[in-house]
């Protein structure tokens, strides 16, 4: 999508330095990290949210997890992580491609916010 902050990052129209990246996922840090680690990890594929999730590109959310885990070895979080979603305006969706936040290095709070 042309007007998308991030297919500009996936697609280096931004650049960004990526924690990972492969033809389907990348991963980077966040520009206002909430956590010693926050890395944002998203599908190269413009997806607007949790909402637009379907059989066929459903693939792409269990790519993200598995390299999710990838990512979480690579910086040493035995100790734990959360993932997060923000679906849309309820849900706290401020950019409009699906992502999911990879928190760590704190403990993290429940119930959120
Ligand atoms: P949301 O609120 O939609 O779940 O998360 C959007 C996230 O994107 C926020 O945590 C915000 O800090 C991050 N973000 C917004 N613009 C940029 C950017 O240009 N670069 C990076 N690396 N992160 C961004
Ligand atoms: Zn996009």
């Amino acid at each position: 999508m042309a007007d998308c902050l991030f297919c500009k990052i996936a697609n280096g129209d931004i650049p960004t330095e990526f924690v990972y990246e492969d033809d389907e996922i990348v991963a980077f840090k966040d520009i206002n990290p909430q956590a010693p680690v926050h890395i944002l990890l998203i599908p190269r594929e413009h997806i607007e949210s949790a909402d637009d999730i379907s059989k066929e590109n459903s693939y792409l959310i269990g790519r993200i997890f598995e390299v999710a885990n990838k990512v979480a070895k690579e910086h040493n979080l035995e100790q734990g992580y959360r993932i997060v979603n923000n679906c849309k305006e309820h849900g706290g969706q401020t950019v409009n491609h699906i992502h999911f936040h990879l928190l760590a290095g704190r403990h993290m709070l429940w119930p959120p916010g």
